[in-house]
Formats: structure tokens, C-alpha cells, sequence
């Protein structure tokens, strides 16, 4: 079930992030190394990016507001994104390529990044029996998904404690608690970004992470640009920003905002 990273730091080009690496999310789309779950992710990629200035979240003045790219053609079938990919420039990527899950939809609505206001969403992975998972979504919000899958779901979930204003790594753990509980063979690798910092979980698939100097980058599995890649423990929250990783067990009460 899909691959996905998120990218904090300096100024890079999408083509240096997402395919130019020797194990590339590019080449994870048909050769994934280490994907508990399904064998090529060809169901669709997308990608976001944050814009260096100008345009920002409405209602939410100063913030980026990010830019979305997704298609429901395997990335190697896109002749126009390696056009793209030379020559966007940004300090904030979220991407990921997919591997649909049974019933879910198929055209782009249904790739990550999912987006609300200034946040980006991948989810890795797969709720059994989604369309019956016991949510508290109202009708209207339920009715207001973007797409017909178990991550539409799983963000609108999200979404809604983020706009009430918690802190989005209270948001992840407390959906992942609830939906972990309610569907206890569920996967639900999470990743989130609102431009500045990464919030992930590890629940069911791989995680991995690499720091430098002034950047990190938080992927499903290492593209094997040299660096001191990590993997974060199965079951476990991963908070990073350009000054560092942190890693909470997921079976503790949620982490206290910072
Ligand atoms: N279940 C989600 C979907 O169908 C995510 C699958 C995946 O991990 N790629 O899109």
C-alpha cells in the first residue's frame, strides 16, 4: 500500500527529491523495498509543495497556502511531471504514489496529498470495512468527503480536530487510538505537514527518517541518498521540524502540545 515522504529544508527541486535518488519514490512506485502490503504502487501519485511567499491560506493571512499536483496514472505514465518536477522549487513537499485499496475511487480525488486550508495528508495503509467504521463525522461532513475511500474518511476525521485547534499531533494520535481500537488490523501510517513541521505515525507499515543540517525528510522507506537513515518503531508518533526528530510510543496517553 503506497509509499509516501514528506521534505522540511533548503530550496530543492521536486525532480531531486522524488526522482533523482538511486531508490527514488519514482522507482518505489514500481519497486518498493520494503512495502508490508501490495507490490507496486500504481494507482495513482500526487504531490504538494508550498510556494515561497504570495499566496496565502484564506481566512489565515501569513500562512502558505500549498499547491497540489495528483493524477490517477502511475507516475512513470506522466509525460508532463518531469517537467514539473525540474523546475518547482520548494522548502515543503508532500508526495506519495499509491496502491488503491478494494472499493475505494479511482481517479485523482482519491491521491494524496488531501488538503484543507494550509495542511497536506498522505495516509499508507488500510481500514477494513471502512464504510462502516463507527466515526464521529456529522452527515454533512460525511457527505462532504472529497473522495470514496477509508483516507477521506481518516482525514475528515482529522481535519475536524485541526480546526478546533488541536495541536496536529494530538489530532493524529487520538484518530489512529480510535480507529486502531475499533478496527484493531487496520494500517494507518499518517503523514502531515502545515509547511513548517512533519507529524507522522507508524501503525502497521515502515517509517523511516533522515536529518542534516537544517532539513529532514520523513519517507515510507529510505530512497538511499547517503545519510543516517532511521526507522521509527512500529506504533509510534513521529514529530519532526528542521531542528529535529522526536518519537513517541503510541500506546501512551497523548502527547502534551508543544
Ligand atoms: N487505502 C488508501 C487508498 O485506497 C491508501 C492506500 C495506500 O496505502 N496506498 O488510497
Amino acid at each position: 500500500m503506497c509509499r509516501h515522504l514528506a521534505y522540511l529544508g533548503p530550496p530543492v527541486t521536486l525532480a531531486r527529491l522524488l526522482t533523482e535518488p538511486a531508490h527514488s519514490l519514482y522507482e518505489q512506485s514500481w519497486r518498493p523495498a520494503r512495502q508490508r502490503h501490495g507490490t507496486v504502487n500504481a494507482d495513482g501519485f500526487g504531490v504538494g509543495w508550498y510556494p515561497d511567499r504570495a499566496d496565502t491560506t484564506e481566512g489565515d493571512p501569513g500562512l502558505p497556502r500549498p499547491a497540489r499536483y495528483r493524477r490517477a496514472v502511475p507516475v512513470w505514465a506522466d509525460a508532463n511531471f518531469p517537467e514539473l518536477a525540474r523546475t518547482i522549487t520548494s522548502r515543503t513537499v508532500l508526495a506519495a504514489v499509491r496502491s488503491a485499496t478494494a472499493g475505494t475511487t479511482q481517479d485523482e480525488s482519491a491521491a494524496a496529498p488531501f488538503r484543507d486550508g494550509r495542511w497536506l495528508f498522505s495516509h499508507n495503509g488500510a481500514v477494513p470495512d471502512w464504510t462502516r467504521l463507527p466515526t464521529d463525522l456529522t452527515a454533512a461532513e460525511a457527505l462532504a468527503l472529497e473522495t470514496h475511500s477509508d483516507s477521506a474518511v481518516l482525514w475528515a476525521m482529522i481535519v475536524r480536530r485541526l480546526r478546533r485547534g488541536e495541536p496536529p499531533a494530538g489530532a493524529l494520535a487520538a484518530v489512529v487510538r480510535q480507529v486502531g481500537a475499533a478496527r484493531p488490523t487496520a494500517r494507518l501510517n499518517l503523514l502531515l505537514t502545515d509547511g513548517h513541521t512533519i507529524t507522522a505515525t507508524a501503525w502497521g507499515d515502515t517509517l523511516w527518517y533522515r536529518t542534516g543540517p537544517g532539513t529532514v525528510l520523513v519517507a515510507s522507506e529510505p530512497d538511499d541518498t547517503p545519510g543516517d537513515w532511521r526507522e521509527a518503531p512500529d506504533r509510534s508518533l513521529l514529530l519532526a521540524t528542521t531542528a529535529g526528530v522526536r518519537i513517541i510510543p503510541l500506546r501512551a496517553p497523548d502527547p502534551s502540545p508543544k
